[in-house]
């Protein structure tokens, strides 16, 4: 049995000062509890959000103090397991969101998750919807800065990226000693956009384990997940959004890879993929996907030295 860290341990702020609930060693495997980004406060029961309190918005549980870490490092989470509970919920709510001007009406929907399916009420009939949980807060402290959980940016947080799914995994840039890593909001399903301003938001347990990885100057927050790398890049707009991400992902095809800039440029405009994370939280977050096979066809396997993969 793996250390367990419980979902009354969260935080609302991913802040240098925040004092650690865990520690672990690195590679060593931590179950992390977290509560839906409502902080469990809606259930079908007491679903009109009278008393809710909107300070408790976007728990993410933790902080976890990683053994070894230093400032400046870059740290990998593998994202293990993830395990959603069996029912999600959205919630429309006037004036906000990309649909803004088309929501009028204040809903809470529940979804039952039955066998890996999202099932859906609408006005034509029930839906199943195949799910892809997601963890859509995911970060460490940054260096000098105090940033909402609602707030996606370049330690992480609300960047809502539906690839960061269990067997992916995403680097971090280390603001402090420890890392003080947190994660929270799970979606059990979401497209790119999260145009609602919600996915199916879920309480869940996330499995991971962390580890240093020798890759100096690595563009983060990047993920790893299967056939791909992608850099994430959050901004007040989408347009300085992918301006962000195009620039770290040639930073990575130059710096990390080590291709020339003009082969990096053909690569990314013939097999690399600009992508709408979501366009909802404070900042927009946008990625910039290359695929794996291109740079394992050029000799790059792999983020970091020769001891990075946990035994
Ligand atoms: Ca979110
Ligand atoms: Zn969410």
């Amino acid at each position: 049995m793996n250390k367990i860290l419980a979902k009354d341990k969260v935080i609302y702020a991913f802040e240098p000062t925040l004092e650690p609930v865990i520690t672990v060693d690195q590679c060593e495997v931590l179950t992390i509890e977290t509560m839906d980004c409502f902080a469990d406060q809606i259930t079908p029961e007491n679903s009109d959000m009278d008393g809710f309190d909107w300070t408790r918005v976007n728990p993410a549980t933790g902080p976890v103090y990683i053994r070894g870490v230093k400032p400046g490092d870059i740290v990998r989470i593998d994202i293990l397991q993830i395990q959603i509970a069996g029912r999600a919920l959205m919630a429309t709510i006037p004036g906000a969101g990309a649909l803004s001007k088309h929501i009028v009406d204040a809903e809470r929907t529940f979804l039952d998750i039955v066998n890996n399916h999202a099932v859906l009420k609408t006005g034509r009939g029930e839906l199943s919807i195949p799910v892809n949980p997601m963890v859509g807060v995911i970060g460490v402290a940054p260096a000098n800065a105090s940033i909402p959980t609602g707030t996606p940016d370049a330690h992480g947080g609300n960047m809502d990226c539906r690839l960061v799914t269990e067997g992916s995994s995403v680097y971090f840039t280390a603001g402090v000693e420890g890392g003080l890593f947190a994660c929270g909001d799970l979606h059990a399903v979401m497209g790119d956009g999260e145009v609602l301003i919600c996915g199916a938001e879920v309480a869940g347990e996330v499995t991971v384990r962390a580890k240093v990885v020798d890759s100096p100057g690595l563009p983060t927050p990047l993920v790893e997940n299967g056939g791909l790398f992608a850099v994430l890049a959050s901004a007040e707009t989408v347009d300085a959004a992918c301006e962000l991400a195009n620039d770290m992902m040639m930073e990575f095809l130059t710096g990390t890879v080590g291709l020339e800039v003009n082969d990096a440029g053909r690569l990314m405009t013939l097999v690399g993929n600009l992508r709408i994370c979501q366009v909802v939280d404070p900042l927009m977050t946008v990625r910039f996907e290359i695929p794996r096979w291109v740079l394992s066809d050029l000799g790059f396997d792999h983020i970091g030295g020769q001891d990075y993969i946990c035994s």
